[in-house]
């Protein structure tokens, strides 16, 4: 999936990009038309924050990372939806922090499964979860429940990019570390999130990148002093200050 020729020096260089990669995920059977809507919600959210990231967000992206490198077993979920817009960045980040990769999706059929599977190995992923379907999310109804048993159901942190607010909340009950980003800090899944990003994942992910490399050589009581003193919902309240006041 090429990008069209956009300048870079285009104003809204890198809305229109977003817009057009989940346009093309669409065409390609990744994307599903629901996510067109929530695209376009999570675009008036990053109007409001000046499509950048506030330091409330980039402070949750470290804790984040401290998280991912202590966890057992971390697992990025990918939707439709990240699929299209950041592939590259996210195989990144499982490789920065050695996790699994899982496609999981709100509107499930086996062809979409399928195809994000295979977008993600054209990116250079190896393994990609998400086809076996052997575990459960207890709670919420069957199709959205599933999930692989030697992934998520068996992971200690989530990473849930764009989770809908309903298995964010499940997925809490499982006990799991769950880092969710998200553009709207109002959205039940920031709400109910461990670690809530507010920030685009164009942005988010790569950041989040960047600080496990950084914290790479962080010794345990490092990280876990780090993830200790985050405060979830003083990083919402922050975000939220940010959309009505204009700055931070
Ligand atoms: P709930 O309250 O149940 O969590 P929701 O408002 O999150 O519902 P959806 O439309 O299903 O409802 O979810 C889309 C969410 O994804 C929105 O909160 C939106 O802000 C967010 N979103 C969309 N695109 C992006 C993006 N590129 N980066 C970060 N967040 C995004
Ligand atoms: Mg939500």
């Amino acid at each position: 999936m090429s990008d069209i020729e956009i300048p870079e020096s285009h104003p809204r260089y890198q809305s229109l990009l977003t817009r057009h990669r989940i346009e093309a995920g669409v065409e390609k059977g990744i994307t599903s038309k629901q996510g067109l809507i929530a695209q376009g919600r999570g675009e008036a959210f990053d109007y409001l924050l000046g499509e950048q990231t506030i330091p409330s967000a980039d402070e949750a992206a470290r804790v984040a990372a401290a998280s991912l490198l202590l966890a057992d077993h971390p697992v990025i979920s990918v939707n439709g939806n990240v699929a299209a817009l950041c592939p590259k960045e996210i195989i990144e980040l499982a490789d920065a922090v050695d996790a699994d990769i899982e496609v999981n999706l709100f509107n499930r059929t086996e062809e979409r499964i399928q195809a994000i599977v295979e977008h993600l190995r054209e990116h250079g992923a190896d393994e990609v979860k998400g086809l076996t379907a052997d575990g459960r999310i207890p709670g919420i109804d069957h199709e959205r429940a599933k999930v692989d048993a030697d992934g998520i159901e068996s992971a200690d942190v989530v990473v849930v990019p764009l989770e809908d607010g309903d298995r964010a909340e499940a997925l809490g009950a499982m006990g799991k570390t769950e880092i969710v980003v998200d553009l709207n800090p109002m959205s039940r899944s920031a709400q109910v999130a461990t670690i809530p990003i507010v920030d685009n994942i164009m942005r988010a992910v790569p950041n989040i990148t960047a600080h496990a490399r950084d914290l790479k050589d962080a010794s345990r009581d490092e990280l876990e002093a780090i993830v200790d003193a985050f405060d979830a919902d003083e990083a919402l309240a922050a975000a939220e200050r940010a959309i009505r006041s204009g700055d931070e």
